[in-house]
């Protein structure tokens, strides 16, 4: 079992955060007068379907504690927390678009619970409902049998129908807070018997974005695999450290160009290569870009960094100077830090921008006004071209929530998109990896309907980059698009250049 569902909170104390909900839930059960239906908004791992299992509980529990508190050990209780319980229905919206639940849901709902007291329907992302199951439900809001309760769950409030958000009452669930977050990781980490450092778990705290449930599955990764140390936590997420890369970076934003390369000759006169090198300083940056989110203005000087000294990295090897592509990188660095970046990168991006960004809002608003309209499952939206993909990726970038996962994919670029499928390329597969699990690109997936309003599939690849050794690595472990090896590969195999 993970550690989430493991450590999943079972009554009112134990949820994290979500004061407001869980004190007028826990009044309401007291009065006898709980609402028949509500609905819960919120980031995705904040605690939505856990208190709805706990409203579910406090409803039924035949032994509760202090007045509303599930007991969790009762039948009702226990089949509650083992998912046993027939009169808890669970309906996921966004695995199938719901008219056929919703339809078995008005059927059965007249009938009286088999075991409980009374039959909770928890209804999770009830925002990719259809229309018609939408309008299905409503009917059921409308005049719900007395032992019937609903709790519609969403991480889009906003595209919930007005007439089902009227017959609700409404919790917005906010991200966890940071030290509430680590506090909780803390005291897993304790009853796990896991060595940590509070540092390590600040960190793992800092990177969920307020999602308790990225925080414990990150938390898991690293426990598994050993202590969990600050260091570890940096490591795996491709951030390292170091007083002189600090330093180097320092010398970019100030456009110390000439102090920037002889720092770069002390480190190498120190036995560290040129290729390692700009590994540690793209980290760097990284790290910079994690802390800087939410500093639109910083961000964008960091991600420009870390353009430049990609393609630096990726240059090397077909230099025939192997310092020339480093130093070119610290010198175009240097020009790009002491310009405004909104007004500054190459003139097209400049001009593009705005156009992009209008376009983006106008196709927003009407993708809001379709949603609350009517939602259909199977309208496709206007035709979404590549090129406006393109230029709207930072958007999606922008709207996808957990940092980690943000970070991975900043690797990687959108290459094409040919019936909803999206190719995206990374350099490296150590990113692609991390976006590829199922979570993560739902997550993808999430942000891209935000911005663009349509569902699309994801392709994701490994770039073709002459000569790296990425690329090597790379056809052991996942499949580049061709295996087809390139003149100059063939060359270098050849002659054993690396
Ligand atoms: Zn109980």
């Amino acid at each position: 079992m993970s550690l989430y569902l493991k450590y999943r909170p079972q009554n009112f104390t134990s949820l994290v955060g979500q004061e407001h909900a869980k004190k007028t839930i826990q009044s309401a059960l007291k009065s006898n007068s709980l609402s028949h239906a509500y609905l819960f908004c919120g980031p995705r791992g904040t605690g939505k379907t856990s208190l709805a299992r706990i409203l579910a509980k406090g409803l039924n529990c035949v032994s509760p504690v202090s007045e509303v508190e599930p007991c969790n050990q009762c039948e009702i209780c226990t089949s509650i927390n083992t998912g046993r319980l027939v009169d808890l229905i669970e309906i996921d919206a966004a695995s199938n678009r719901g008219i056929d639940e919703i339809r078995e849901l008005r059927e059965k709902i007249v009938f009286a619970p088999s075991q409980a007291k009374t039959k909770v329907y928890i209804i999770d992302e009830v925002h990719m409902l259809t229309k018609e199951a939408f309008n299905a439900l409503l009917k059921t809001l409308e005049e719900p049998p007395s032992h019937a309760y609903f709790v519609l769950a969403t991480t889009e409030a906003h595209k919930i129908p007005e007439t089902i958000i009227s017959r609700c009452q409404q919790f917005s669930f906010s991200r966890i807070d940071v030290s509430d977050i680590s506090q909780r990781l803390k005291e897993i980490a304790e009853t796990e018997g896991a060595k940590y450092e509070m540092e390590a778990l600040d960190l793992i705290a800092k990177l969920s974005a307020g999602g308790l449930r990225d925080a414990i599955g990150l938390f898991e990764q690293m426990m598994t695999a050993g202590d969990v140390t600050t260091e570890k936590v940096s490591e795996s997420l491709g951030l390292t450290g170091g007083e002189h890369l600090e330093k180097f970076f320092n010398y970019l934003l100030e456009r110390k160009t000439l102090k920037a390369v002889q720092l770069l000759n002390q480190i190498k006169s120190k036995g560290r290569s040129t290729a390692q090198f700009l590994k540690e300083i793209i980290s760097y940056c990284r790290e910079q870009m994690l802390i800087n989110l939410g500093n639109s203005k910083d961000t964008q000087i960091v991600l420009r960094f870390i353009e430049i000294f990609t393609q630096a990295k990726q240059q090397i090897d077909l230099s025939p100077i192997p310092e020339l592509p480093i130093e070119m990188a610290i010198i175009k660095a240097c020009e790009f830090a002491v310009e405004k970046p909104q007004e500054a990168p190459a003139s097209e991006k400049a001009v593009e921008k705005p156009v992009a960004k209008a376009v983006a809002e106008i196709k927003d608003e009407a993708v809001k006004k379709e949603v609350t309209e009517a939602t259909t499952a199977d309208e496709t939206p206007t035709e979404l071209r590549f090129e406006q993909i393109k230029k709207d990726w930072q958007r999606v970038l922008d709207a996808i929530e957990t940092p980690f996962i943000k970070m991975s994919l900043t690797d990687g670029e959108p290459v094409r998109y040919a019936s909803g499928i999206l190719t995206i390329a990374f350099n490296s597969s150590t990113y692609m990896d991390k976006v590829n699990s199922a979570a993560n690109q739902a997550d993808v997936q999430d942000a891209f309907e935000k911005v663009f309003g349509s569902k699309l599939s994801l392709n994701l690849e490994v770039k073709k980059v002459e000569l790296t050794p990425l690329v090597k690595k790379t056809e052991e472990s996942a499949k580049p698009a061709s295996t087809e090896p390139t003149a100059v590969e063939m060359a270098a195999e050849v002659f054993g250049i690396k």
